[in-house]
């Protein structure tokens, strides 16, 4: 088979020679007694880059060993791409939310041979999912892989929003001692109200990670959870978004990316926002109308808008979003630290050997299958796209 796998470009200085930790926590299970991915063989260090181009997800030796051919690069956007030349025959194609190679219908249809999309991560939205649907594609992604590395990024952002950190922070890189500067706007989390948009394995990791810093925890899912699961954290259950931000100093978004959430965080929704709120979205970016994302910070509707996540990626270099006031923006990184690399890239090998070898591939790791919504992607997803405008993302110079 043909492997077309589409990765992050190298650092701008080569690879590096060593890295600071020497060897990664070794973790067993995740909270819920799921298993970390465990794939019969590994060929990489864990804490290694492997999710950009050279580092190759680890999977050149064992692909090559079994007769398969893998091709990887990062050029991905502009029309003549090297990913839609290396498409047309290729059967499974490997792609980040990181860096997505957004599986358009016509992209699809330009590949007769294609069985199978894999996520080396979480969010498969960056695949036309009806698209994939109509010709019988499976699509599958590493769950729970990188949930938790998240949650740690929003609990830095949450903090180092309402803090202010990134303007106390380059008041030093600039040589200043400005104090009252520094915190004219810089609030203690303690006391205050902080809300998530879905509670499933992130959202519900940063309501536990944010419980000793003695705040009222509140959410809203689409399911409930359960009373033991309220009771723990001694959550605020809401039966809307509306009555969530409403309600909330800080508001948290984790719920994926489907026709039934692109642009839920509108004018409308944000003029509902309790004033002065801080939004953290670490989920797609394509939740949020960027426009009225600036509007609200620039009216103070919003104290601050925080995440990793934008849309398309990479960001065209004048994204409003680069620019606008108190964001605490990152690319999107919180789910490809180096720990969070080692779990996807063995959840990666660990669905091919399962393809290969004729067994079933978890159950949770199901997006699409047979030409349906499976697995998680019944749970947690809505039939359509969210693809529309990918094609944006060629405007980003290097
Ligand atoms: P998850 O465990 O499947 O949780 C998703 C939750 O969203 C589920 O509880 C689901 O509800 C809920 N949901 C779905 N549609 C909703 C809606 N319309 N309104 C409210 N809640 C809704 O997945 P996860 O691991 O937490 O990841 C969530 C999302 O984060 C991913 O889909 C991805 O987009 C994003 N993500 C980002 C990164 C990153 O690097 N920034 C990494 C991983 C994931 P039910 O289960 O009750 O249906």
């Amino acid at each position: 088979m043909k492997i077309l796998c589409i990765l992050y470009d190298d650092p701008k200085d080569g690879m590096p020679s060593s890295y600071p930790l020497k060897e990664l926590p070794k973790l067993e299970k995740y909270p819920d007694g799921m298993t970390l991915p465990s794939p019969k063989g590994r060929d990489f260090t864990p804490g290694e880059l492997l999710g950009c181009v050279s580092g190759e997800l680890g999977l050149r030796k064992f692909l090559e060993e079994r007769g398969h051919t893998l091709v990887v690069t990062s050029d991905k956007d502009a029309e003549g791409c090297a990913a839609d030349k290396e498409l047309v025959d290729a059967d499974i194609v490997i792609s980040q939310p990181f860096w997505p190679y957004y599986l358009t219908r016509e992209r699809i249809e330009s590949a007769p041979n294609l069985k199978m999309a894999i996520t080396a991560g979480i969010g498969s939205d960056h695949v036309d999912l009806q698209a994939a649907m109509d010709h019988k594609i499976d699509v599958v992604e590493v769950t729970y892989c990188n949930s938790r590395s998240v949650a740690e990024h929003i609990v830095m952002m949450i903090l180092s929003l309402v803090r202010d950190y990134h303007n106390q922070h380059r008041i030093v890189n600039e040589g200043g001692w400005h104090i009252a500067d520094a915190v004219k706007r810089s609030y203690d989390v303690e006391g205050m109200h902080v809300g998530t948009i879905a509670a499933g394995r992130i959202g519900y990791d940063m309501l536990r990670k944010m419980h000793p810093f003695d705040v009222h925890l509140h959410y809203f899912d689409k399911h409930r959870l359960t009373p033991d699961q309220e009771q723990a954290l001694n959550l605020s259950y809401h039966d809307s978004v509306e009555s969530l931000v409403a309600a909330c100093d800080v508001i948290n978004i984790s719920c994926p990316l489907h026709p039934e959430t692109e642009h839920l965080f509108n004018d409308e929704l944000i003029s509902k926002c309790k004033p002065g709120a801080y939004i953290i979205n670490t989920a797609r970016g394509k939740i949020c109308d960027k426009d009225a994302i600036v509007r609200a910070l620039e009216s103070g509707q919003l104290s601050g808008y925080a995440g990793d996540v934008w849309f398309p990626q990479p960001a065209p270099n004048d994204h409003v979003w680069r620019t606008m006031p108190h964001h605490g923006m990152t690319p999107h990184t919180s789910g490809t630290s180096l720990s969070a690399q080692a779990r996807y890239a063995d959840g990666v090998r660990e669905i091919l050997e399962c393809l290969f070898d004729g067994e079933e591939i978890r159950n949770q790791y199901l997006i699409v299958q047979d030409g349906d919504l499976a697995g998680m992607g019944a749970h947690s997803y809505t039939k359509g796209t969210a693809t529309g405008g990918s094609e944006e993302a060629a405007k980003f110079k290097k």
